[in-house]
């Protein structure tokens, strides 16, 4: 088959869905790789990168999405993009199925088979395809450099011939994936790093990379969020109260903040309130990492940084992963390698799109002209 990635077209996207490496790896299962020009030039992959690695450069789009079987990419296809997809194509990109039902039907409609990267099931054996993880990964690393970028000190503490130096305090709430690599990156900075999360299974994890868990003082205290399949539940108004009572006692104390807290299909929870801002010292940082969702913290400004009158900093940016592009698109590409993987069991160039694996099942959003969301749940755990 021959696989083609498109430059993306999104104001600010950075990222690519086919890298120099990928595409040898993609040629090893016995596929063509093409390539739009230009589309790897902002993530440091030149189309003679591509060329040297048997990529095909095509010289528009129109010609790259009419020879492609397959197109990778990274965001969800414009209008534009998806009038030209055909019957029998296949798309394997970010689609958020749940938000984009009209894209979908046009596109079952049409007889292509979508792929949405974000639907990998989050079970062992799909781990590599994990895209979200990938993203969040980065995301969390890049919370804590863009923290520093804004903050006026050094993260570890210093005794110096020129006056000792007190360790930055940084909390971060939320440790799902991003908020454990935003806590690995400030620990390994030397930061004294708290965590507090809903889901009191993480505790040992928190511990383990260097950094202290926060408790409540509340008699079910992180019992009440947990829920099925390791996501959080929305808290009960009393266990809310608990967890800002807690931060509020923080909240004067800490010199970053970093917040990740999501609750699948729902807003996110704003936790740090417009009175706990107020409450920090002049140069502390909040770096919100739910802005796209609303922000857990209430003075985000979505896609913006601000100031506030008392001198805290607040990064709403939703692009963290599009912003170190190289390494974004190393590890997206390789998921998407690992999904033609899976789509290509006897590695000849021919696509089993097996929709009895529960993979590529829950990952299948359109196939054979009928949508395919939401898919059953996974049978294998
Ligand atoms: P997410 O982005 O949905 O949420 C981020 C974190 O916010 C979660 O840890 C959640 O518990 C927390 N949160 C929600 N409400 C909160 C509140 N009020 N206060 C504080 N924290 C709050 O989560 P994610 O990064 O996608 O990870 C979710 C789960 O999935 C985790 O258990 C993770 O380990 C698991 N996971 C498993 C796999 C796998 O097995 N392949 C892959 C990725 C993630």
């Amino acid at each position: 088959m021959k696989i083609g990635t498109p430059k993306e077209v999104l104001d600010g996207e950075n990222r690519v869905a086919m890298t120099p490496d990928s595409a040898l790896q993609l040629q090893k299962l016995g596929h063509e790789c093409l390539i739009e020009t230009g589309a790897g030039d902002k993530a440091g992959f030149s189309d003679a990168a591509y060329e040297a690695a048997g990529v095909t450069v095509v010289k528009t789009p129109a010609a790259l999405w009419k020879e492609a079987d397959i197109i990778a990419k990274v965001r969800i296809p414009t209008d534009t993009e998806a009038k030209r997809m055909r019957e029998g194509q296949t798309l394997i990109s970010f689609f958020n199925p749940a938000e984009n039902d009209k894209q979908m039907d046009a596109l079952a409609k049409k007889g292509a088979t979508v792929v949405a990267m974000e639907m990998v099931p989050r079970i062992s054996r799909a781990q590599k395809m994990d895209a979200l993880s990938s993203m969040a990964n980065i995301a969390g690393y890049r919370a804590v450099i863009e923290a520093g970028n804004n903050f006026g000190r050094f993260f570890t503490g210093q005794i110096t011939a020129a006056g000792k130096v007190p360790p930055a305090k940084v909390l971060v709430v939320g440790a799902g994936v991003a908020g454990l690599a935003a806590i690995g990156t400030s620990t390994s900075l030397g930061a004294v790093t708290y965590a507090f999360d809903v889901r009191p299974e993480v505790a040992e994890q928190i511990e383990s990379m260097g950094a202290e868990f926060v408790y409540l003082d509340f008699e079910e205290a992180q019992q009440d969020g947990a829920a099925t399949g390791g996501y959080a539940a929305p808290s009960s108004p009393e266990f809310r109260e608990a967890q800002l009572k807690k931060f509020r006692e923080l909240a004067p104390e800490m010199d970053i903040v970093i917040t990740t807290a999501l609750i699948p299909g729902r807003p996110a929870p704003v936790l740090w309130t417009r009175d706990m801002v107020e409450m920090m010292k002049p140069g502390s940082v909040i770096v919100d990492l739910a802005a796209e969702r609303g922000g857990n913290c209430e003075l985000t400004v979505k896609d913006d940084k601000i100031v506030t009158d008392n001198g805290v900093t607040i990064v709403g940016y939703t692009d963290f992963p599009s912003r170190m592009a190289a390494q974004a698109s190393t590890l997206y590409a390789t998921n998407i390698r690992h999904m033609m993987t899976d789509l290509t069991p006897g590695k000849d160039g021919a696509v089993n799109h097996n929709m009895e694996d529960d993979v590529i099942r829950g990952a299948t959003v359109t196939h054979a002209g009928e949508v395919t969301f939401p898919p059953p749940p996974p049978k294998v755990q």
